[in-house]
């Protein structure tokens, strides 16, 4: 890696990062931009490092923040209507942690209004175009986040991924996303989509990058009860991810967060892995450059001696099934506390209480908003519980027993992300359940809970970028992302 002799500042770097921002106003990719909060906040790591004082692990960092964390810079609101005005008075746990290390937000990026959507066409802001091509959709719901990497105006965003929205942007715009185990990093203050699903991200450049952020951001949290032991970090005696050589690296102008300078290869791992591929996602409903994306990866995973294993997945079938009834039904809950009377926005049309709950939660929310508290209420209601709602939780059920029997068989499993590369603009967002056959491949891990970490795949003739899933059992996100670094 390069490392320039010439010192960066961090302020520098945020100056940079918020002229970028600048240039790319037009793709739509931040809700809101702090330049001066950032700039301030560089000063004082300037400062801090000029006394030679000790700074975080990410210190100076500037990152890009997923409009869907809490935090009092700037107003939450999920590229919501209903949450417009609304600061919050708490900041997420992901949040902190990465700023107590000294990473620095120069703003939030767009998303699917409450994260419902895959081309961030939903956000009521406007969509994000798309890193390689305008007249495309950058993926979503982290659209933002996605793009804001990709464009290399940041060196890292936060995601949310309740069933692909981590892993589709970052392979519609050929840059890493992961979407940990469920449980690893805590969903506190984080606006929650489905709470049993939700799982909080990353997007960066490289592996190593998402490797540090996930060795800042995993870990227990007293205030999300679903959070699991710090198992990231356990192992750590045999990566090198100490502080100061990176902080250094970074402000000395390194271009990833981690240097060369650290010792690579000393990691034991088995020299040959098993491969799983799934069966049931090799067909002609897959675009064919992924199809041949795939097969690529699997002759070099081949010829680096590790063995590929074709699994047979039925229940996967109803994956997709299962999550467009489970999911709007945790929607529908989780959606309401929006009644004009907490937070954000509040109908002018109002006369009275219950007309002020109608007309704000009708003007506030996205079509496709509406559209899935209507089908969750649907489906957890008393004569159609037992038709839909148990009915996708015992598909549930199943789905969690085929990925434990695929690990059985190998160690990781590579699928495509979404069974197309990133669309038009406009193609499918009128259409709901075109736009939901995307998520197609990328939901049955948030229902199993197993990570997936999305890698670019090179492009189509079109430059048009394409990316590949690689799975792993619960709790593998570290071999899953020594294992991407080995394929970088
Ligand atoms: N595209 C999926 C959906 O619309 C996933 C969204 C997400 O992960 N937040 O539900």
């Amino acid at each position: 890696m390069k490392i320039a002799n010439k010192k960066v500042t961090a302020e520098r770097l945020v100056k940079d990062a918020l002229a970028k921002a600048k240039h790319f106003e037009d793709y739509h990719i931040f809700t809101f931009i702090d330049e001066e909060g950032a700039l301030e906040r560089a000063r004082e790591i300037d400062k801090r490092i000029a006394a030679g004082e000790k700074v975080g692990r990410l210190a100076g960092v500037p990152y890009a923040l997923k409009d869907n964390f809490l935090s009092p810079r700037g107003e939450t609101t999920a590229s919501a209507h209903i949450l417009e005005g609304f600061t919050a008075p708490v900041t997420a746990t992901a949040v902190k942690r990465l700023e107590d290390e000294g990473a620095i937000m120069i703003g939030r990026t767009n998303l699917d209004a409450f994260a419902h959507g895959s081309s961030t066409e939903n956000s009521y802001f406007g969509p994000t175009l798309n890193s390689h091509d305008r007249e495309r959709v950058a993926g979503g719901s982290s659209g933002g986040s996605a793009v804001a990497v990709a464009l290399d105006i940041v060196e890292f965003a936060t995601g949310t991924d309740t069933g692909g929205s981590i892993r589709q942007p970052a392979s519609f715009n050929g840059i890493y996303g992961l979407k940990p185990t469920y449980g690893t990093v805590s969903r506190y203050g984080v606006v929650a989509m489905a709470s049993s699903t939700d799982c909080i991200g990353f997007f960066t450049k490289t592996p190593d990058d998402m490797d540090l952020l996930m060795s800042v951001a995993a870990g227990r949290d007293p205030k999300d009860m679903t959070t699991l032991p710090d198992y990231y970090n356990e192992d750590d005696s045999q990566t090198d991810l100490s502080s100061t050589s990176l902080t250094r690296s970074r402000l000395y102008g390194a271009r990833s967060l981690r240097t060369a300078s650290e010792p690579s290869g000393t990691r034991s791992r088995k020299d040959c892995l098993r491969i799983g591929i799934i069966k049931e996602f090799d067909n002609e409903s897959v675009h064919p450059e992924i199809r041949r994306a795939l097969k690529e990866k699997c002759e070099l995973l081949k010829k680096k001696g590790h063995e590929i294993v074709e699994l047979e997945m039925p229940a996967l079938k109803y994956g997709l099934a299962a999550y467009y009834i489970l999911v709007p039904a945790e929607v529908a809950s989780n959606l309401s506390r929006h009644d004009g009377v907490r937070y954000g926005f509040r109908s002018e049309k109002a006369v009275d209480m219950d007309s002020m709950y109608g007309e704000t939660r009708s003007e506030g929310f996205m079509p496709e908003n509406k559209r899935r508290i209507m089908i969750g209420n649907f489906v957890l209601s008393s004569g159609f519980y037992d038709a839909y709602f148990l009915k996708a939780a015992k598909a549930r059920t199943l789905i969690v027993e085929e990925y434990a029997k695929a690990f059985e068989k190998c160690d990781f499993i590579l699928t495509p992300v979404s069974p197309n590369p990133a669309f038009k603009l406009g193609e499918k967002v009128n259409d709901p359940v075109a736009m939901y056959l995307e998520d197609v491949m990328s939901v049955s891990l948030n229902l199993a809970g197993v990570p997936g970490l999305a890698i670019p795949a090179g492009e189509t003739p079109e430059g048009i970028s394409l990316g590949l899933q690689l799975v792993g059992p619960r709790r593998s996100d570290k071999a899953l992302l020594e294992f991407a670094k080995e394929l970088e």
